[in-house]
C-alpha cells in the first residue's frame, strides 16, 4: 500500500468538485506552501498563488482602463469610473444646483439648506421649545 496515493486519493474523493488540476500530485510528494485559506498544499509558489486567486477570488479583475485602478466587481469599477473619471453627478441640489455624485453627500448637503436635523434628538428638542 502507497501510503502517498493513499492519501492523494482521499483528497481527491473530499473534493470531487475542485477546479485546480494544477494541484495534482508534484512529483516528490513535498508540498510546503500551504494555501492558509484553506487545508490545500503547493509543491509550487506559483500554483499556490494560482489557487488562492482562482478559488478563493482574491482577485480584483476588473480593472479600470482609465487609471488602472483594479475593483473586484465590476459595478464598482462603472461606480469608479462615473465618479472619477466621467464625473457623473446625478443628485442636483434644487436650491443651488450644486451636483453630488452619492445620494448620501447630496442628502447631507441639502439638509443645509432645508436646516433638517435627522440625528437630533426628538426629546430634548421637545424640552428646548417648551422651555
Ligand atoms: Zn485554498
Ligand atoms: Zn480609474
Ligand atoms: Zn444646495
Amino acid at each position: 500500500m502507497n501510503l502517498l496515493n493513499l492519501s492523494l486519493n482521499k483528497v481527491m474523493l473530499l473534493n470531487p468538485k475542485q477546479k485546480d488540476n494544477f494541484c495534482l500530485p508534484y512529483p516528490t510528494g513535498e508540498r510546503p506552501y500551504n494555501c492558509g485559506v484553506c487545508e490545500k498544499s503547493f509543491a509550487r509558489r506559483s500554483a499556490l498563488r494560482i489557487h488562492r486567486l482562482t478559488i478563493h477570488e482574491d482577485v480584483k479583475s476588473y480593472l479600470c482602463p482609465e487609471c488602472g485602478s483594479a475593483f473586484k466587481a465590476n459595478s464598482a469599477l462603472i461606480d469608479h469610473r462615473k465618479r472619477v473619471h466621467l464625473k457623473v453627478k446625478p443628485h442636483v441640489c434644487e436650491y443651488c444646483k450644486k451636483d453630488f455624485f452619492s445620494k448620501k453627500d447630496y442628502v447631507e448637503h441639502h439638509r443645509t439648506h432645508t436646516g433638517e436635523k435627522p440625528y437630533e434628538c426628538q426629546v430634548s428638542n421637545l424640552d428646548l421649545n417648551t422651555g
